[in-house]
């Protein structure tokens, strides 16, 4: 099928990505940051997950450079990618949504941070991560494209093994039992499963 039904839907995942965080990255970033732990990896990493999340797909949309690595778009892998990119985009949405200015793209709290364990946070401890993850899926299902199409899911699947425990211990540092008993009733990013 043509690849550019793939191509169209990943820069609709880009825009609403930005679309999405933009008012919620603005309203976060006027309340003062009291603890940081972003450190050279943490920097490193995030700045892989944007290269590969944004940077190599605009390449391999626009230009020639990655055509080599190009494959043909099969129906089914289509028909999934739609369907996995839907609902990444809506748990990017809603979990910036009740995490309001607590958000940070790095490991941070915030002056008067608050424990969020409603919403989508009822289910799992880390939706904004899930739903990053199943946007690199889509990414990989629609962008018929060997490098650009994987590459970001290996980046962020890199990011969370060094990040997740680390930013776990911080809000266990912050929040004490509140966190421990909030861990014990949710799991990190598939509910009921992990
Ligand atoms: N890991 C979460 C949040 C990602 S944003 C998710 O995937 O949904 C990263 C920042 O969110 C961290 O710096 C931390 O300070 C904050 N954070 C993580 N979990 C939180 C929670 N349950 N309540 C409030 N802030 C949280």
């Amino acid at each position: 099928m043509n690849p550019w039904f793939g191509k169209v839907l990943i820069l609709v995942s880009l825009v609403s990505t930005v679309i999405i965080r933009a008012p919620h990255g603005g309203r976060s970033r006027k309340v003062a940051v009291v603890e940081s732990r972003k450190g050279p990896l943490d920097i490193a990493l995030l700045a892989l997950v944007s290269i590969t999340g944004m940077i190599l797909p605009l390449l391999a949309i626009f230009t020639p450079l990655m055509s080599f690595a190009d494959y043909p778009l099969h129906p089914v892998a289509f028909a999934i990618g739609v369907v996995v990119l839907c609902l990444g985009i809506w748990l990017f949405y809603r979990s910036h949504a009740d995490l309001g200015t607590n958000w940070s793209i790095s490991l941070e709290i915030r002056e008067g941070h608050q424990l969020v364990t409603s919403g989508v946070y009822r289910l799992i401890r880390h939706p904004m991560y899930t739903a990053i993850f199943l946007q690199a899926c889509a990414q990989a299902l629609l962008l018929s494209n060997w490098l650009a199409g994987p590459s970001c899911l290996f980046a962020f699947l890199l990011m969370l093994t060094f990040r997740i425990g680390g930013e776990e211990q911080m809000m266990l540092e912050k929040f004490g039992e509140a966190y421990s008993d909030y861990m014990n009733r949710t799991n990190r990013l598939i509910p009921h499963l992990w």
